[in-house]
């Protein structure tokens, strides 16, 4: 089976073409992704019109490209995935839109995916990985841990009840006059730094529940920088460092306790995974955390390749392949985009497909 892929949520524009064998291999045919960072960076986050028109502009030829690059025509492919939510409307109205266009004319099924599914899936076309496993997705929009039990079948183990983890590396570079995104600006000021200098609290630590909250860290980060007069660029690189020591500390607590419960949950799983995902999973550190935890707890780690932890097309055509494959029916041409599109089932039944 082949599949077209289109993704349109956030700030990336994508298309890619995926192959999945018999045996359940996937293989990525042509993929290309194009990144909106510099039309964003001079409002230090993403402006959503900016975003819808600038998917307008370069889908077409993304898809053209991506078709080209996997020596694929349109007649090539099965079907065609498209995401169909949640993120910025306007831009999910525009990679919706156009593969319902592709499918109309070709007459191809339509698979209008996921977002989340798509990070979700990601594991099993990289590494071939089982169900289940765990994932702990965290980028700029979304920093969850799910429980990954099979294809359409996710239990939403713990969310952010305020700011995503990406979201705080970026607010804690605007309030310390380091650029968008943060995440690699404070990760590199860091480095530097001394992470004993502050003491920055670390939320929901020790509670059963396995949520996050990440926006009192942004707080005590903006007291600290308030307290020091002049800020020194050793200053900037010391609430950089105590900042991620911080958020490793928590990770570290809500993600072993995540660990602990999969294993009492499913004590037959010879070896469990933990997958990370998003933008965030760029940082080192945090991958070291999250390695030393898995080693500890003898889970395996998966990080898939950067490309493929952030946005992109190929997940999205991989999560349509894993749709397929398992039964599932291809999706009205009178589908509606969402912006809200929880992958639990049961919050999606709470929260249907409105706001
Ligand atoms: P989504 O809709 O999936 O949430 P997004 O565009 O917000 O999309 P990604 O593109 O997956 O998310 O990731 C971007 C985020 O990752 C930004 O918040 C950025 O600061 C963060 N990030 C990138 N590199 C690093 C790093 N080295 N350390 C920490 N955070 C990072
Ligand atoms: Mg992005
Ligand atoms: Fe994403």
């Amino acid at each position: 089976l082949t599949i077209l892929g289109i993704e349109t949520s956030c700030d990336e524009t994508a298309a890619a073409v995926v192959a999945r064998d018999a045996e359940g291999r996937g293989e990525i045919l042509g993929e290309v992704v194009l990144s909106q960072l510099e039309e964003h960076s001079a409002y230090g986050g993403v402006v959503p019109e900016i975003a819808a028109r600038a998917h307008v502009e370069a889908l077409d030829s993304l898809i053209s490209e991506a078709l080209l690059r996997a020596g694929r025509s349109l007649d090539d492919v099965d079907a065609i995935a498209a995401t169909s939510g949640p993120g910025l409307i306007g831009g999910l109205i525009v990679g919706l839109m156009t593969g319902k266009a592709i499918a109309r004319a070709t007459g191809k099924p339509l698979y209008a995916v996921n977002h989340l599914e798509g990070h979700a899936l990601t594991a099993r076309l990289t590494d071939g990985l089982s169900f289940p496993y765990l994932m702990l997705l965290v980028s700029g929009g979304h920093t969850q841990l799910v429980l990954v039990r099979g294809v359409d079948d996710y239990e939403r183990w713990g969310t952010t009840i305020d700011d995503a983890l990406g979201e705080a590396f970026d607010k804690t570079a605007k309030l310390l006059g380091l650029p968008y995104p943060g995440g690699p600006a404070v990760e590199r000021m860091a480095k530097t730094g001394n992470p004993e200098r502050f003491t920055f609290p670390r939320p929901l630590v020790g509670e059963a529940r396995l949520d996050f909250s990440f926006s009192g860290l942004k707080t005590a980060v903006r007291q600290a920088a308030q307290s020091i007069e002049p800020v020194t660029e050793q200053d900037v690189a010391d609430i950089c460092a105590s900042f991620q020591r911080a958020v490793s500390r928590t990770l570290k607590d809500r993600i072993g306790r995540g660990l602990e419960r999969f294993r009492t949950l499913f004590p037959d799983v010879e070896t469990p995974a933990l997958v990370v995902a998003g933008g965030v999973a760029a940082n080192a550190e945090l991958r070291a955390t999250l390695q030393a935890l898995c080693d500890k707890h003898k889970f395996r780690f998966i990080a898939p390749p950067l490309a493929l932890c952030t946005d992109n097309a190929s997940m999205i055509a991989w999560a349509g392949l894993e749709r397929m494959a398992a039964g599932f029916a291809p999706d009205d041409l009178a589908v509606a985009p969402r912006s809200r599109w929880p992958l639990d089932r049961e919050a999606a039944t709470v929260l249907g497909s409105g706001k």
